[in-house]
């Protein structure tokens, strides 16, 4: 009778011990967002966003130098960057103070491909690009998922092009004839060569 009771009191001794674990959590505080019944932006009754939560992503252009960084570092290679050499004295400073090197003509981020992986992120010099808080921006037609951040038009391009085309045509001209006056220069100051026998 005695071993019987006791086998009981462990059966229920065992239930307890493995329950703990689940009662703890009957009291404790609820973490769990109850989307889309609560939004978690929602300041009126729903929570906050939980923190390096893994959203959709944003380039500020006016921080982005254009140094291919983010791409390189881009498992899936959804983002794409195209630029243009700046022309000295064309372009004004970045947002950060930091001097522009580069224009950059296009700039987009594929998030039908993106896994969100936050790898781009880190290596970026400017803090340019960015996890948002937006997280709903599901589409019938996955081509609306290429996002272009660049704002440069078609037009600008192409004027930034011909400037710079024609800087490098005259600053190539320029060096030509640096060279060119080099060369004369160093032969003028060459000693010429004797006449007759050399005595
Ligand atoms: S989060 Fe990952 S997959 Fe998405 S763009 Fe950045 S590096 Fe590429
Ligand atoms: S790493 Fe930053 S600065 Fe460089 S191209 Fe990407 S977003 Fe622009």
């Amino acid at each position: 009778m005695k071993k019987y009771l006791n086998n009981i009191w462990l059966g229920i001794y065992t239930v307890l011990i493995g329950m703990k674990i689940t009662f703890v959590h009957l009291f404790a505080k609820n973490v769990t967002v109850q989307y889309p019944n609560k939004h978690p932006l929602d300041k009126a009754g729903g929570d906050k966003m939980p923190m390096n939560a893994r959203n959709r992503i944003f380039n500020d252009m006016e921080l982005c130098n254009g140094c291919n960084g983010c791409a390189r570092a881009c498992p899936v290679n959804c983002i794409t960057v195209e630029t243009l050499k700046v022309v000295p004295g064309d372009a004004p400073p970045l947002k950060n103070g930091e001097k522009r090197g580069l224009w950059v003509t296009n700039y987009t981020i594929d998030f039908a491909k993106c896994c969100f992986c936050g790898l781009c992120i880190d290596p970026c010099p400017t803090e340019a690009i960015k996890m948002t808080t937006e997280f709903e921006y599901s589409q019938y037609d996955r081509g609306n998922l290429l996002y272009k951040f660049s704002k440069m038009t078609d037009e600008q391009i192409k004027q930034k092009k011909e400037l710079l085309a024609n800087f490098t045509a005259e600053k190539a001209k320029k060096e030509a004839e640096a060279k060119k006056a080099a060369e004369q220069a160093k032969a003028a100051e060459a000693p010429k060569p004797e006449t007759g026998d050399g005595k």
